[in-house]
């Protein structure tokens, strides 16, 4: 779909502005700030604004969001979010083979309202383990099964009105569970197994396979959180899709097989100079031996770079070097670039080879995110914006009163010393001079991102409607045509565009600085 036309056709001498080719061709590498779009002719509400956009080949999101494969950022809870919101995110590789595959599973099995990874006990357990599991995470009712585990044979559950008077506490679970069990056979729907649930009036409904072996749970005190996500993205077996981050180092291919054994859809070479002989032989070797995986390749800056990672199989370009709010690549490397140029120009190959660009680093408002996309970038990769949010990993903490969460760059020093695949990386079991690319710090609380999330996407319905653009292909139509334009902004007209001359005022939950 093109760009609204205005009522009055506008010839090409009435067109204020330059076109992108214009403002990036100058001799400055520019950034979000720097530039302006200006609008364009409105005749569609921002509900009509479609945010739908590939992030790979083949892999399509409804919204252009996805989660930083960082180890303060995206785990499997952040995983699972984005992915139920219409995004995706990136298991970070600060794991052990072992834990990051079990991240990518647990995406992978979430089922929306159904507890997956229920924790399981066996008869030969006692009421002291369900006393234990009623103090770490607040609850008694337990499925049991003949070994302990799941996708064992359901023989009872154990629920607080079974173990709450009886005083000897070192009594089997064999002796107190409830053996007639409402169950609901796998494959129920969330409707179906909800009305189960309310009409038994138990408070957890087993589900189990046709052998009886339990596969998963539901929980009445979830009934009430249980909703839809229309915009999830999932694969065709419509489970949620996740992505995981590896690196170009020999000793990950393990990690690579073993990602894909456990269902990733998408892998992402995370490296800052991804023009490389390592990145090259990888994707070649991978496109040969996993055709089915989508890869994204970086990270990138310049045309040369991104070209030739096409060239050897990348699915789409991770585009920054150096804009991330914890980084210090520029100063300590000398090399990067800033990172409008950045996308523009890697975005401008890339299109003619269909593969989408991402834009990673360095978003911190609703306006980044949309000019990140109105440079040709398909999708933003946000770190710090999603870090403070009840997702992230990390437990919140207070300093001088404000409710704050630990984010840190991942070629920081506490980062690389990590246990898990962090050292192996930089080899810090070996290395004694450490030169560090980030910084770590703390984000301020954003809440949960089930309400974060719409609210960052509604603001870029918006933008795209002042554009005059119902969504990203005709964004992207506009831009290559030369029928969106921009304008740099002084630093003066930089502060003007911000809040200013005010004593005090209250800041909405971004955008104000
Ligand atoms: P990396 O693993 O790609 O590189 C670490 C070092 O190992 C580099 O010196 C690299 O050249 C070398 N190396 C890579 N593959 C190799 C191989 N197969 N054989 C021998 N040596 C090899 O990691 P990185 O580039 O330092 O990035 C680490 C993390 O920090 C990533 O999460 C990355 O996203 C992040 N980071 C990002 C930026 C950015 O601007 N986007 C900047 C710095 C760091
Ligand atoms: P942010 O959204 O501005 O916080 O940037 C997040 C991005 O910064 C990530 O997706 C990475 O590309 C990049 N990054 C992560 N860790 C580091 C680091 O230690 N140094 C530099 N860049 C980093």
């Amino acid at each position: 779909m093109a760009r609204s036309s205005s009522p009055k056709s506008s010839s090409k001498s009435n067109l204020d502005g330059f076109s992108a080719a214009q403002v990036f061709e100058k001799d400055q590498g520019i950034t979000y700030k720097d530039f302006l779009i200006l609008p364009g002719y409105i005749d569609f509400a921002p509900q009509d604004v479609s945010l739908e956009t590939r992030i790979t080949r083949n892999v399509k999101t409804k919204l252009p969001l996805i989660s930083s494969p960082m180890d303060t950022v995206t785990e499997s809870q952040m995983a699972i979010t984005m992915a139920l919101l219409g995004g995706i995110g990136i298991i970070h590789s600060n794991f052990s083979i072992e834990e990051q595959s079990a991240q990518v599973e647990r995406v992978k099995r979430y089922e929306n309202g159904f507890i997956t990874d229920p924790i399981v006990l066996s008869p030969r357990h006692t009421i002291a383990d369900i006393d234990n599991i009623a103090e770490r995470y607040g609850f008694h009712g337990v499925p049991i099964t003949e070994d302990g585990t799941l996708m064992t044979k359901v023989v009872g559950i154990v629920a607080n009105r079974d173990v709450d008077f009886e005083k000897n506490r070192n009594l089997p679970l064999a002796k107190v569970m409830t053996t007639e069990l409402v169950t609901a056979p796998k494959g129920v729907s969330l409707v179906e197994a909800n009305e189960i649930l309310r009409k038994s009036k138990k408070g957890k409904l087993p589900i189990i396979d046709k052998n009886g072996r339990l596969v998963a749970l539901m929980s009445r005190t979830d009934l009430k959180k249980n909703r839809e996500y229309p915009l999830a993205t999932k694969d065709d077996q419509k489970r949620l899709r996740v992505g995981a981050a590896v690196s170009t180092h020999p000793h990950d291919r393990e990690r690579i097989e073993s990602l894909i054994s456990r269902g990733v859809d998408l892998l992402v070479v995370d490296s800052a100079q991804g023009y490389s002989k390592f990145q090259i032989d990888l994707l070649k070797e991978l496109k040969k031996k996993h055709p089915e995986v989508d890869i994204m390749a970086g990270n990138v800056v310049t045309r040369e770079q991104g070209e030739a990672l096409i060239k050897a199989g990348a699915d789409a370009l991770r585009i920054g070097m150096g804009p991330g709010s914890i980084c210090i690549t520029q100063d300590t490397m000398a090399c990067g670039r800033s990172q409008a140029t950045a996308v523009y120009y890697t975005a401008l190959m890339a299109a003619k080879h269909k593969i989408p660009v991402i834009a990673d680093g360095g978003i911190g408002n609703i306006g980044d995110i949309a000019k990140a996309l109105a440079v040709g970038g398909s999708a933003a990769m946000c770190g710090s914006l999603l870090a403070g949010s009840k997702e992230a990993p990390g437990e919140y903490y207070y300093e001088n009163g404000v409710r704050l969460k630990k984010f840190r760059g991942m070629a920081s020093i506490e980062a690389m010393e990590g246990s898990g695949g962090g050292a192996k990386r930089y080899n810090v079991e070996d290395q004694k001079i450490r030169v560090a690319q980030g910084v770590s710090g703390a984000v301020v609380d954003k809440g949960s991102l089930f309400e974060f999330v719409p609210y960052l996407m509604q603001g870029v319905r918006h933008a795209l409607q002042d554009m005059g653009c119902r969504d990203i292909p005709a964004l992207h139509k506009a831009l290559y045509s030369s029928k969106l334009r921009f304008e740099p902004r002084s630093l003066a007209a930089q502060a003007q565009g911000g809040v200013h001359g005010l004593y005090s005022y209250k800041k909405p939950i971004i955008g104000a600085e």
